[in-house]
């Protein structure tokens, strides 16, 4: 018997999102508020579940967004899952000028330059928090520029509430960097807090968590691990998989030896072959890349990707599947079967860029968490 096929989904494990905010907790021996970082709709988990279940369950008081657009986003749909005290919510990216709403909804841009501060400060100034390079040279002004703030722009140096440094190396365990910008953030972070008596301290991301590199540090930036993935390519971490993303078998079709599959017949059958088409293709988030590589989980083990992946589907092998496979039957992309950091190496990118990628048509289902008692608030943020 065969069900009929359903749209893709991404199924996204709300308990096991909490059991990797304390593991983070955990590995910063506890002492620094782990901030969820929930830009690009919460790396494409949906921003508001992902911020609910953080804010209720965690007590999370404190979020990055990269956009104001973000910010606000959170800021004014989530009023109806804020119990108490909205949290706060920095900008990433900075201001984008419009300052009648960041009056009204109350985030903190994150300035990355004098000339910001400087127009910030000639708009009203106010609460914000400001980056300094150490290193990754994006974002982020020198270590001079942050000192001179107060003479060259008339900021206020009480309305800098957060200094923000960003790791370039975490991702890589191995790379001298790690220590060197770890020791950047604690000198010109002791010399900068003199400056700024209100400001908090952050330097590290997910993989500067997991390194557990400079324990002094108030707030940690917390997105991919958060999520399940591993920021530095290394497996057992004592993080839980958050994500499955499946989709299901809309047809199965016997091809003789021969004959080749999907557009411009890029894969060629040398034996008598049955295929899989999944209801799923590159707008849903299989990378195109993943055309005549990889596999996904279908009939009990791994068949692998014939053809070019389209649009909207995608063609699997069955042929040495170890169970039958029949319509309505559901693939994993990646999840509990599949790493999807694995899939990422096989599509030639990271697993950041697929969880972006899930397209926003692929229905997003939230396994809740078991209900535990509620944390004071302020416990996990602020
Ligand atoms: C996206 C981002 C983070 C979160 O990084 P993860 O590796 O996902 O934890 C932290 N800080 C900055 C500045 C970012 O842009």
């Amino acid at each position: 018997m065969s069900s009929p096929p359903a749209s893709p989904t991404l199924t996204v494990d709300l308990g096991a999102l909490g059991r990797n905010y304390d593991e983070l907790k955990r590995r910063t021996g506890g002492t620094s508020a782990v901030a969820p970082v929930v830009k690009a709709n919460a790396y494409g988990l949906g921003m508001h579940a992902i911020a609910r279940t953080l804010y209720r369950e965690k007590g999370a008081r404190l979020f990055f967004t990269a956009t104001c657009r973000e910010a606000l986003a959170l800021l004014v749909d989530g009023q109806r899952f804020f119990d108490d005290a909205p949290p706060r919510v920095y900008v990433l990216n900075g201001f984008d000028g419009d300052r009648a709403l960041q009056e009204k909804v109350g985030y903190l841009p994150i300035l990355s330059d004098w000339q910001d501060v400087g127009d910030w400060v000639a708009g009203g100034g106010g609460p914000c928090g400001i980056s300094v390079d150490i290193g990754m040279n994006r974002l982020g002004m020198s270590f001079q520029d942050a000192g001179g703030l107060p003479q060259d722009t008339r900021l206020n140096p009480d309305d800098v509430q957060l200094i923000m440094m960003h790791l370039s190396h975490s991702g890589d365990p191995t790379a001298p960097e790690n220590e060197l910008q770890a020791e950047k953030f604690f000198t010109s972070g002791m010399m900068l807090a003199r400056l700024y008596p209100k400001a908090q301290f952050s330097l590290s991301n997910s993989g500067g968590i997991l390194l557990g590199l400079a324990p002094e540090q108030q707030i940690v930036r917390a997105g991919y691990a958060l999520y399940g993935g591993a920021p530095n390519g290394l497996p057992g971490q004592g993080l839980d998989q958050v994500t499955t993303f499946e989709a299901s078998v809309l047809q199965v079709r016997d091809i003789g030896s021969g004959e080749s599959v999907g557009y411009n017949g890029t894969w060629r059958a040398e034996r008598p072959t049955r295929l899989a088409v999944l209801g799923a293709g590159y707008a849903d988030g299989i990378q195109r890349a993943l055309s005549n590589r990889g596999a996904v989980w279908l009939g009990g083990g791994l068949c692998p990707i014939r053809g070019a992946v389209s649009m909207d589907l995608v063609t699997v092998d069955i042929t040495d599947a170890p169970s039958p496979v029949t319509r309505g039957d559901k693939a994993e992309i990646w999840g509990a079967q599949i790493d999807l950091d694995l899939v990422a190496r096989q599509a030639g990118t990271i697993g950041y860029d697929l969880l972006t990628g899930v397209g926003s048509r692929v229905e997003r289902i939230y396994r809740l968490a078991p209900q535990a008692p509620r944390p004071p608030a302020g416990s996990g943020g602020q």
